[in-house]
């Protein structure tokens, strides 16, 4: 497989070649080529729920909805993500997990998309505000061997587990989630300085969608989003599609996390993309998707119930709302949340794996997805010429 395409990084143009699903070469070409697409590593996001009707945190799951899911990012340029499970029932969580294990071993498609399960919940914060959409009634606190339960359940795929460390055993749950491989963040909390800072000696790493599942009103200082926007050895985890943070608080924390300690998710929600209205079906609870396609919490307009635009959105925002140029965009979506994953074999290496999101960028800023590749197969779209 051959083209032409710009490189992300540089601009340069390029003759990429790809063997045996894997670069094989990127030859600098002459000719200016300034109206090639773009070709970028292909986005890794940490955090998907569902889409197009489909929840992952569901007990009604089975391993064809998993591959729906995933194959439905292939259009938006994601070539790796962590399938989402937030807060249920032990029975509901080993489910979807289990499902996920088996959808992981049974089938090819999926198991080249997956690189690693996100566990957000159960051991979030209970108040409003923080809790975000998560059942109320699921929500508890850490339970060791309850997640060895779950992470059994999961074939040890569990990557990444997203919790508050308001909890008195929250350090030593960490310490132990750490010690065993899997990246601990900060998210949905109501905690204080003090077990923040513990956190983090107990190695978390990363804070969940900072400024989001976080309370209404809030005392000035200290709290929760100052602590982590202070403390450097938090990497922020930031959803700039425009509905969830205003384009200055986007700009405001990318500058003070930098942009080497932020990375982009998207947190689509399976209710994404589905007409407006009210649905009761959704595992979240009741939810209604408005008229501009925000998905909230039924019966008010304020509480977002997970977001429905995916990535690629985030990657054009965060240009627009904080000045980030392309190729620092392109990194908080791609080669920075692969290298926290741990996906080791991702990137513009030739001999690593071909996976590419190639795009044009719009007068206005947007951002239009050309093609997808996914271990160098051409999964969406159409690939520049070769000469
Ligand atoms: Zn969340």
């Amino acid at each position: 497989m051959e083209f032409i395409a710009r490189r992300w990084d540089t601009g340069e143009p390029v003759r990429v070649t790809i063997h045996n699903g894997r670069w094989s070469g990127f030859e600098s070409v002459a000719s200016p080529h300034s109206d090639r697409p773009f070709l970028a590593p292909a986005w890794v996001d940490l955090q998907i729920n569902g889409w197009s009707g489909i929840e992952l945190t569901d007990p009604q799951l089975t391993v064809e909805r998993v591959a729906a899911v995933l194959q439905g990012m292939d259009r938006h340029g994601i070539a790796r993500c962590c399938p989402t499970i937030t807060t249920h029932s032990f029975d509901g969580m080993r489910h979807s997990l289990g499902t996920l294990a088996r959808a992981i071993r049974e089938d090819e498609t999926v198991r080249d998309r997956v690189c690693g399960i996100h566990m957000e919940g159960p051991y979030i914060s209970p108040e409003d505000g923080p809790r975000g959409a998560h059942p109320l009634v699921h929500v508890r606190s850490p339970d060791w061997d309850e997640f060895q339960r779950l992470q059994d359940a999961a074939e040890g795929h569990i990557r990444l587990v997203t919790l508050s460390p308001e909890y008195e055993q929250a350090p030593g749950f960490i310490t132990k989630l750490v010690e065993s491989g899997v990246v601990v963040a900060i998210g949905h909390t109501a905690a204080d300085s003090s077990a923040i800072q513990a956190a983090v000696d107990a190695g978390a790493s990363l804070s969940t969608h900072l400024g989001n599942g976080a309370h209404r009103t809030l005392r000035r200082h200290p709290n929760y989003l100052w602590d982590q926007l202070a403390e450097d050895r938090l990497t922020a985890s930031l959803i700039a599609d425009g509905h969830h943070l205003p384009p200055g608080v986007v700009k405001t924390f990318i500058r003070a996390k930098t942009v080497s300690r932020t990375i982009l998710v998207s947190d689509v929600v399976g209710t994404a993309g589905r007409p407006p209205g009210r649905y009761d079906d959704s595992p979240l609870g009741s939810v209604e998707v408005l008229e501009d396609g925000r998905v909230v919490i039924a019966g008010q307009r304020q509480l977002l119930a997970g977001a429905f635009r995916t990535i690629e959105h985030g990657v054009a925002n965060v240009m627009r709302f904080a000045g980030v140029g392309l190729a620092e965009a392109v990194e908080m979506a791609s080669l920075r949340p692969a290298r926290i994953i741990g996906a080791t074999d991702y990137g513009f290496r030739i001999g690593a794996w071909a996976d590419g999101v190639l795009f044009q960028m719009n007068g206005d800023g947007s951002l239009d997805i050309t093609a997808t590749l996914n271990r160098g197969r051409l999964v969406c779209g159409t690939l520049p010429a070769a000469e």
